[in-house]
């Protein structure tokens, strides 16, 4: 979380997130997540004091004391969750324990065993490093803030059920690394992999490096005819690949800015180097249009009002901030890449970045929150009436919850109008057996209460063919009625 305010006094929360880390398990290189932790408390300490020390370059400033003491790291991803959707007034009391990266996508380095590759047992260290142990009983529960993704190499013959491995062990997308694991990025293997994926709803980030991204474009645009041809159309928009190291495929690249304007293909940042932000924010901003979606060949043999009801329905874009949507914030830690992340978040804050308060928050962490599939599920069996709701936000209520559940996971309720922001959240815990979805929300309004909790939101819809939590928190919208 980075508290800020602009020159109208009006606080900003941007919450921060890094669509690509790596976990250190099974002695590959990477950081454990307290490491993590400590890593990103500095960076965002180290922005903010940019912004005190040379506030004429920012658009943004930081009227409050931050003391010099780090992120408590338990505290932090297990209790302090709930400041993603939090009054930035209050939080500003003690920026301190909120200054760091709130969500981190994670997951394996590169095997260094021969081709073809086994990723099970790494991905399976992935989630077992993911999962912090109560200090009170030692009982396991997931970490909010690690957003755990899976990887797998096509050419071995284990793939898919290497796939279904990543699923089952609640990993929440999947890393493809075509260079290290020398494979054909159009070809029937990668094509079954993105069937696969968008089947789940996982996104797939490829690591991309001079121009792959026009053979991730045409890979995708083949599957994409596929789903057409097999009339299955609604598992177009659960199609969700990112490019990895965007950037490492040409800024001056204009195919680049193409492939990025496709409704199934997102960036990431990793490799923007300082001398290009200018350049390739701005050949974004410009190229990258909602308009092109209909370029999209494949996409022209449906109508225009069915395309954008997939995509719209599915992602919540606005036409406005449509190319920041398809952006997001990496770094490749412990890359040299990541040498990069202080430098990209000051130029983002700064006036010379060409994108709105919207756009920031996009690339800094919602246009990746957006791809992630929801873990919350229905409870039929608890009605409206049996909701509970109290006026006041308690810190601790998230532990109460744990004495006798296990956490699952936090789904964020994310808004693009009047701006993007993160505005409640969906807890999942599981007690018995039984998955439990509790909604938290409202905590940005002051004419609503301070927080809303509602035990197991009735008609919360889970099914294969959710395409995304905006439809989720819709249904809890109108269930709520008039909250
Ligand atoms: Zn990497």
């Amino acid at each position: 979380m980075l508290i800020l305010k602009d020159e109208y006094d009006v606080i900003h929360n941007f919450v921060l997130l890094d669509a690509h880390t790596h976990l250190r398990v099974n002695k590959l290189e990477g950081l454990v997540p307290s490491e993590f932790v400590r890593r990103y408390s500095k960076v965002v300490k180290d922005v903010v004091r940019d912004i005190k020390k040379s506030p004429k370059e920012y658009r943004y400033h930081f009227p409050w004391k931050l003391k010099n003491i780090s992120t408590d790291y338990y505290q932090f991803c297990q209790r302090d969750i709930y400041t993603v959707f939090h009054p930035g007034e209050e939080l500003s009391k003690a920026p301190e324990k909120y200054s760091c990266f709130d969500f981190i996508i994670s997951f394996s380095a590169n095997l260094t065993s021969p081709l073809p590759r086994d990723y099970r047992n790494a991905n399976s260290r992935v989630r077992e490093t993911l999962i912090e142990k109560s200090p009170d009983d030692n009982s396991p529960h997931n970490n909010f803030r690690f957003i755990g993704f899976g990887r797998l190499d096509p050419n071995h013959s284990d793939s898919l059920d290497t796939f279904d491995n990543v699923c089952q062990l609640g990993l929440r997308g999947l890393k493809l690394h075509p260079k290290e694991e020398q494979f054909e990025i159009n070809d029937a293997k990668t094509k079954y992999i993105l069937k696969r994926a968008a089947n789940n709803n996982m996104p797939i980030i490829f690591h991309t490096q001079d121009g792959m991204a026009s053979n991730i474009e045409e890979v995708v645009n083949e599957t994409i005819s596929d789903f057409i041809d097999a009339d299955k159309t609604d598992l177009i928009p659960r199609l969700k690949v990112i490019l990895g190291h965007a950037p490492w495929n040409g800024v001056g690249n204009k195919k680049l800015y193409r492939a990025l304007s496709h409704p199934n293909i997102f960036g990431e940042l990793s490799t923007l180097k300082p001398d290009s932000y200018e350049d390739f924010f701005s050949s974004a901003k410009k190229d990258v249009k909602y308009e092109r979606i209909f370029d999209v060949k494949q996409l022209s043999e449906l109508d225009k009002k069915t395309v954008e009801r997939l995509y719209f329905n599915a992602f919540g874009y606005n036409k406005l901030n449509y190319w920041s949507s398809k952006l997001m914030f990496g770094s490749d830690t412990p890359y040299p890449p990541s040498h990069g992340a202080t430098p990209l978040i000051k130029h983002m804050l700064s006036k010379r970045f060409v994108g709105n308060a919207s756009d920031i928050q996009n690339i800094l962490a919602v246009s990746a929150l957006r791809l992630i599939p929801p873990i919350a599920r229905a409870n039929p069996q608890i009605t409206r009436e049996k909701a509970t709701t109290s006026g006041q936000y308690h810190p601790m209520q998230l532990e109460i919850q744990k004495k006798d559940s296990k956490i699952l996971g936090m789904d964020p309720i994310l808004e693009v109008f009047p701006k993007v922001r993160i505005s409640g959240a969906v807890f999942s815990f599981l007690k018995n057996g039984d998955v439990g979805s509790y909604l938290y929300k409202s905590l940005f309004s002051p004419k609503k209460p301070l927080n809303t909790v509602i035990p197991n939101p009735i008609n919360l819809p889970y099914s294969s063919m959710t395409t995304s939590r905006v439809n989720m928190t819709r249904n809890i919208e109108m269930s709520l009625g008039e909250e």
